[in-house]
């Protein structure tokens, strides 16, 4: 079978593929476009046409608020400013302290990348479609790119701006027609036509976000929730003070017991104040993730990340305080252990066993949501895994993500990173640890608009011939 593929002719300037279209893709686009000097063009490919927004930033309620203070959100890496300037613009009175509600954050992401469109015309093609494999082209140095509707595009460079994975899989398998496998698809909960009460597996940031949106759809709607741990994401506080020593990275090398003694001594040091100190030390961590060796990595993934992320990924005081209201109302109902068993019971409902230390409880519930967080590895996601298979790529270290080099060039199954294949945000967990948030990906994406900037002048014009579709 001969399928058609496009060759994207432009005024013979090099093209970059984005395999998705979310955050991570638009803050590349406004480094990118926003500058001066030549620049390569850009196709942003997104599978649910959520450019700008991406699967963070697209929610409708307006409940979900960003964790973190508008004054830490800007999308443009040397202006502080920039999004503060945007609600000023738009007549919406923020102040830096302001926890913003996500569906407008997501208005200015889009914003973003229109503004940056028209900064540079004919630079930016955005197009709807889900990227199925990449294919090299031996004779330019660029990739085919074969899409799900059978076409396909050339491009001198590939970004993979994939974002997060949809969750692992349960161990258990429940009754698929009462199961939300991954709650971020768009329209994932559409699907719970009735008020029987919900039991999310999970206890994080994704929880909160979906007691809040069901107990908000349904005012008799019960929520419980379930993890190993039970650990609730903390709150923020007021502004947090920093150390004022600044923080002062240890000497290497330095094991995992030696990282937690000195942060201990550093959050005494700055009078028992932890908040100040985790995010002090936040842009540091992908040196201090670089230290550990990997078995102290492996030790901190299964010891202390959870507490890590709990302290780390703070929920603003609204959502804290909705959180504890359904919480005292006993409409959110907060459980440690773990599911041992899932039947169907006579009326089609779910009676699920949770088993912690050595007893076990029953809760009957109408639906069961996997809240459990992005999986860890590029295995859940057809189109990563494919990369791997064919070893273009190959998973990071423990697992997490995909490897790449530190401007993010992603490296082939013997290691050697691509001249001209990259990735930033979440695909960068295991070479990074802290990666998925703006203000570390609005930093990727300025390092990562100076290589493609390069890339741009020398690379090789795959994409100066005919825009047309021919036979391969
Ligand atoms: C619910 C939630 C709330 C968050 N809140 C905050 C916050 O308040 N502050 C903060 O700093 N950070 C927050 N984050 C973290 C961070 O901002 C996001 O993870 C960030 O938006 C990641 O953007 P992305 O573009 O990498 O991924 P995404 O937004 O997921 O975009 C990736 C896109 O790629 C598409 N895609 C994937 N594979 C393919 C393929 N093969 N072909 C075509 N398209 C494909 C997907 O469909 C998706 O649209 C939040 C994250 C989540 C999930």
């Amino acid at each position: 079978m001969t399928l058609p593929h496009r060759v994207d002719r432009s005024e013979g300037k090099p093209l970059v593929a984005v395999v998705g279209g979310g955050a991570s893709a638009t803050l590349l686009a406004a480094h990118l476009l926003r500058r001066a000097g030549a620049v390569p063009r850009l196709l942003l490919i997104d599978r649910d046409g959520l450019h700008g927004r991406g699967q963070a930033y697209s929610t409708q309620d307006s409940n979900h608020l960003l964790n973190a203070r508008a004054a830490n959100m800007s999308g443009v890496q040397d202006d502080p400013g920039h999004l503060l300037d945007w609600t000023c613009s738009q007549g919406i009175e923020a102040s830096g302290e302001d926890f913003l509600p996500r569906p407008l954050y997501g208005r200015y992401l889009r914003n973003l990348l229109d503004a940056s469109a028209r900064a540079r015309p004919g630079h930016l093609t955005e197009l709807t479609g889900t990227v199925l494999a990449l294919e090299a082209e031996p004779l330019t140095g660029g990739w085919k790119l074969h899409l799900a509707d059978g076409t396909s595009h050339l491009a001198d460079a590939v970004v993979l701006a994939v974002g997060n994975q949809a969750p692992s899989r349960l161990l258990w398998q429940p009754p698929a027609h009462r199961y939300i496998a991954d709650p971020w698809r768009r329209g994932a909960l559409d699907v719970i036509d009735d008020d029987a009460p919900v039991l999310i597996v999970g206890t994080g940031l994704t929880m909160v976000d979906l007691a809040i949106s069901l107990t908000g759809q349904d005012p008799d709607r019960v929520v419980h929730a379930v993890s190993r741990h039970g650990l609730l994401p903390r709150p923020h506080h007021p502004p947090p003070r920093p150390p004022e020593a600044g923080i002062v990275l240890p000497a290497e090398p330095m094991s995992l017991r030696e990282l937690l003694r000195w942060s201990r001594l550093a959050v005494r040091g700055n009078g028992g104040e932890w908040h100040g100190f985790v995010d002090a030390v936040r842009p540091h961590v992908p040196a201090l993730w670089g230290r550990l060796s990997e078995a102290d990595r492996r030790r901190f993934l299964d010891l202390v990340a959870r507490h890590w992320e709990v302290h780390r990924h703070r929920i603003p005081p609204a959502s804290a305080a909705r959180i504890d209201a359904l919480r005292a109302a006993g409409r959110l109902r907060v459980l440690r252990g773990r599911i041992d068993e899932v039947r169907t019971d006579a009326e089609h409902r779910l009676a699920v066993r949770i088993a912690s230390d050595g007893e076990a409880a029953e809760v009957n519930v109408g639906w069961l949501v996997n809240g459990t967080g992005p999986a860890a590895g590029p295995a859940t996601d057809t189109f990563l895994s494919g990369l791997v298979s064919a070893g273009i790529a190959r998973p990071g270290p423990l697992g997490l993500g995909l490897d790449a080099d530190a401007g993010g060039a992603v490296r082939d199954a013997a290691g050697r990173p691509h001249p001209n294949v990259f990735t930033l945000g979440p695909p960068l967990r295991g070479v990074r640890y802290e990666t998925t948030a703006i203000p570390e990906i609005r930093a990727q994406a300025a390092v990562l608009a100076d290589r493609l900037a390069l890339l741009g002048r020398s690379a090789h014009r795959a994409s100066s011939r005919e825009n047309q579709a021919i036979p391969t």
